[in-house]
């Protein structure tokens, strides 16, 4: 598979050691508000899961928007300061 990725690495993404873009959970890449989901990340994607991704990235999208930062887990210290 060779994926159409050029725009990502021109904006200055991180590979890994196999020449994919690095991104977290939620498709975060390593240069702030560039996101990549689906096959231009994942060689093992499937329609479904390229799906499900695309919704993670929406939602840790909107979790930067609306709070400043990713998704937290529920109850940890940071997402309750009175904890
Ligand atoms: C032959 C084949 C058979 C497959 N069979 C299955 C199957 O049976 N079941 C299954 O679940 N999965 C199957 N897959 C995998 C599935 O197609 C992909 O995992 C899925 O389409 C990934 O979705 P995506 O949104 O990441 O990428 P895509 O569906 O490839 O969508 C990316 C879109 O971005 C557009 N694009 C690219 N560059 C640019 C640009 N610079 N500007 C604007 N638009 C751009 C492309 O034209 C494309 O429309 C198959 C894949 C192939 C190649």
């Amino acid at each position: 598979m060779v994926p159409r990725d050029a725009l990502l690495f021109g904006l200055g993404c991180e590979r890994d050691e196999s020449g994919w873009v690095t991104t977290d959970r939620t498709g975060r890449t390593s240069v702030p508000g560039v996101w990549a989901v689906g096959n231009v990340a994942d060689p093992r994607a499937q329609v479904v899961t390229a799906a499900g991704a695309g919704s993670a990235a929406a939602f840790g999208i909107w979790s930067l928007i609306v709070f400043g930062r990713p998704p937290l887990r529920f109850g940890s210290s940071a997402s309750n300061p009175a904890r």
